[in-house]
């Protein structure tokens, strides 16, 4: 067993003993306090919104690429995730499921949870980077084939386009999480489907509306109310004092760390195709020729630590936003915590943040 500070979003920080073996945490004893100057074991990383990695994109990923983004991503300390879809044709869409779930039959211990659908019905004037060709009408036919999927479990839909009830009766049906993205929603329109529901923001402030002191649309709806939130902390797509304000809001209950990563991330600086279009990617940063940020070259572990600088957050704070949060929101089992049976892939932190790794049990016994 190997001891240091083990902290669970639930019963808090302790020093204690920790033994895991495969996938699982097979056991735990409590032995103290928290120990000062020692490692702090945290949850693996849970993201509900990556595009991709290691060269590979979701929405046309091989069995072959999966494995590859797989590989990196546990290396960055992540243990669950939702791979995110970019609004594309049905079938595209569609054969991305299936290529996951042949691979999750294959690999029943993946990290891949599954499905967040972000889009196609979208906002086209909030688009993003999404292809405006592929932005289209609620389709009632297609819309059941794409969530009737098992492996669905979030969509990203603009709640002003016409036919979002329909669509938010065929999600309850399927039992997907419905998040408010890419929109020009009014206040009055987010309060109006808080009552039915719908709590939960795909990169606050990003692809949409911004806060406006006499209108304050999508943002100010999310802030207001008891809605999760995904934030882009990558310094680039929130600055660091929208950050503090939405946490100072919002409280740390509610916020989930994501990445919105693409294909580029873990290569480097450089131009890439990506989604139809070119991408330059330039300090980590990625944008379409049009200057539109394309997603980010984010991981977990440095979402982890811009956080940490830009409010301060200690190990506890950290566990909640980066992991147990998403998992409460998402209904993701076997992740989020410090505990008995849960996933073995676990992250390491240092006192003061000095290093974030992924947790290897090095000890003999
Ligand atoms: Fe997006």
């Amino acid at each position: 067993m190997k001891e240091l500070n083990l902290v669970d979003p639930v019963d808090g920080i302790y020093y204690g003993a920790i033994e895991v073996k495969g996938h699982d945490i097979v056991k735990i004893k409590k032995l103290d306090e928290e120990k000062r100057g020692l490692s702090y074991l945290l949850p693996g990383f849970v993201d509900p919104h990556i595009h991709g990695a290691a060269g590979v994109d979701f929405i046309d990923a091989t069995y072959e690429g999966l494995q590859k983004m797989e590989g990196f991503l546990r290396k960055e300390g992540v243990a669950a995730c939702l791979l995110t879809t970019v609004s594309a044709p049905l079938e595209k869409i569609l054969k991305a499921i299936d290529t996951l779930e042949t691979y999750t039959q294959k690999n029943p211990h993946t990290i891949f949870k599954g499905v967040h659908l972000e889009g196609p019905y979208l906002n086209p004037n909030r688009r993003g980077a999404h292809e405006l060709k592929y932005i289209r009408d609620v389709n009632i036919r297609e819309l059941e084939e794409m969530v009737s999927h098992p492996l669905v479990r979030l969509m990203t839909v603009a709640p002003e386009i016409e036919g979002f009830e329909e669509i938010l009766e065929i999600t309850k049906k399927h039992d997907v999480v419905v998040s408010i993205g890419h929109t020009e929603a009014s206040y009055e329109l987010v309060e109006k489907i808080y009552n039915k529901g719908v709590r939960r923001f795909t990169h606050l402030c990003n692809g949409m509306k911004p806060l406006h002191h006499r209108e304050v649309g999508p943002v100010g709806g999310a802030l207001l109310n008891d809605a999760f939130v995904e934030i882009i902390v990558d310094g680039v797509h929130l600055c660091g004092e929208m950050v503090r304000i939405i946490r100072k809001l919002k409280g740390v209950e509610k916020l989930e760390l994501i990445t919105d990563s693409m294909a580029a991330t873990g290569l480097g600086d450089g131009e890439y195709r990506i989604w139809g279009k070119t991408v330059h990617v330039r300090g980590r940063i990625a944008r379409t020729e049009d200057g539109s940020l394309a997603g980010s070259t984010l991981t977990m572990r440095k979402a982890v630590s811009l956080y940490r600088s830009f409010t301060g957050a200690d190990h506890l704070e950290t566990a909640r936003v980066s992991s147990y949060n998403a998992c409460v929101d998402l209904g993701l089992k076997r992740a989020g915590r410090i505990k008995k049976g849960y996933s073995s892939l676990l992250v390491e932190v240092g006192p003061d943040f000095e290093y974030i790794k992924p947790f290897i049990d090095d000890s003999t016994g």
